[in-house]
């Protein structure tokens, strides 16, 4: 029998996160698995898939606009046209009326159904959407990994914690854990296709609790790095609240576990914690950074930061100023706050205006562009330890990479160069990269 989808090519477009990343190797893993093939650009697909993300009103608005050109494409030469992801879910069949274009829309746990959904949308509109209590497992033989150096193994999803500016728990369902030895199979699996870097992922790791046994995060970390072969082992995103010194010690233990942390800080106002339902003080937030300072020499911090939450005053943006001057972070992503629909914060008076949440970002952003060029000039006359992920863009004749912190590094290099670790000696250094030479080894 022929497969499902033979003879069609399939193009996946992502927007958002590494989760979204990693589902989109799953959604193009699944349809690879029916019998289609790989296309490179929407112009040479009978099947484009578009994964979106829902967490600000900025993405969904692009997305918009990309499915806006789908339609024109569309239009001069037909395919079936998919939205998945956050959007898919939190939107459901008001996607079709907003563009008529659109074939079918699944959202994150109808992925495994995708190439029937595929064959009915041919039909007519088709909705999948909803969350079920178990996990979804696609595993490694359903999922077409963008890099074979660099594997996402997915350790759970969804969030029960409900920020108040946060769409995730609606769009992603609640918290579901995936049990521990699925999560290794992968890992061992991805090791023997000769991964150099897992990267765990799930919206809060740090809650992970295996579904038969009750392990947690740290006791999962330590079986993840006891893995023979990957040199590297990440993990994103953590919660400051559930972050315990287990995991700390676990990170310590392992040489594997890199030195590199995203720990989304929000605020550095109690009291816009508190507005936000982000179950942390500022004080707790800082103990939490001197700890893992502490036992991790060398570790990089990386951070969200929103500015102009609704109530947001002076007081409070500049108290976050002194969250960054304190913990100065390796790199932040930093957003004005913009409501979403479903969330607690959308029913809160927008009062902080748009000129100043456009300055408090500017001023949030000119401060941690200053911190971030001091630390990475110390990092000048080092040899680091780099993945080399690619050709640099900074020029012909230079390769990018990064370093166990996740510091981006452009070099001098053979062409080609990627999916290798190599030693690269820094020669200089701005606020968002280093720059340096390949040392031969
Ligand atoms: S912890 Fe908060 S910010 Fe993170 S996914 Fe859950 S609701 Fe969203």
């Amino acid at each position: 029998m022929s497969p499902p989808l033979g003879g069609r090519k399939a193009f996946v477009r992502t927007f958002g996160c590494q989760m979204n990343l990693n589902d989109s190797e799953h959604i193009l893993g699944v349809l690879l698995e029916a019998g289609a093939a790989a296309a490179d650009r929407p112009e040479a697909a009978d099947i484009v898939v578009v994964n979106t993300c829902a967490v600000r009103r900025k993405s969904e608005e692009k997305l918009y606009s990309y499915l806006g050109r789908l339609a024109r494409l569309k239009k001069r030469r037909p395919f079936v046209l998919g939205v998945a992801g956050c959007v898919a879910q939190v939107r459901q069949a008001g996607l079709l009326d907003r563009r008529p274009a659109i074939d079918f829309v699944v959202g994150p746990d109808g992925y495994r159904e995708l190439p029937e959904l595929v064959l009915r949308a041919a039909e007519s509109p088709v909705v999948r959407t909803g969350h079920s209590p178990d996990w979804r497992e696609i595993g490694p033989e359903a999922t077409a990994r963008a890099n074979p150096w660099s594997a996402f193994v997915p350790v759970m999803e969804g969030c029960d914690n409900y920020c108040a500016y946060c769409i995730v728990p609606f769009s992603r369902g609640p918290e579901k854990c995936r049990p521990a030895g699925r999560v290794l199979a992968e890992v061992r699996a991805a090791a023997e296709a000769g991964a150099l870097e897992v990267q765990l992922l799930g919206q809060n790791v740090d809650s992970y609790r295996d579904p038969g046994s009750g392990l947690g995060f740290a006791g999962l970390l330590e079986a993840v790095a006891a893995v023979p072969g990957p040199a590297w082992v990440r993990f994103i995103t953590s919660h400051p609240k559930n972050f315990g010194d287990d995991i700390i010690r676990a990170m310590a233990a392992h040489p594997s576990v890199c030195r590199a942390l995203h720990l989304p800080l929000q605020s550095g106002s109690t009291a816009v914690l508190a507005r936000m339902n982000r179950g942390y003080t500022r004080e707790a937030y800082l103990e939490l950074v001197a700890r893992l300072r502490d036992s991790l020499p060398g570790l990089l911090l990386s951070t969200d930061v929103i500015v102009g939450f609704p109530g947001e005053t002076e007081d409070d943006f500049e108290a976050t100023l002194g969250v960054l001057r304190e913990a100065r972070f390796a790199g932040i992503f930093s957003f004005r706050f913009s409501p979403r629909p479903l969330t607690a914060a959308a029913a809160l008076p927008d009062d902080v205006p748009l000129e100043v949440k456009r300055r408090r970002l500017v001023e949030l952003q000119g401060l941690q562009k200053t911190i971030q060029a001091e630390l990475n000039r110390s990092f000048v006359g080092r040899e680091l330890t780099v993945l080399a992920t690619g050709p640099s863009p900074r020029g012909a004749g230079r390769c990018q990479g990064r370093t166990e912190g996740n510091l981006v590094v452009n070099f001098d290099a053979p062409a080609g160069l990627a999916g290798r670790f190599v030693t690269v000696r820094v020669t200089g250094a701005g606020p968002y990269s280093l720059h340096g030479a390949m040392i031969p080894g």
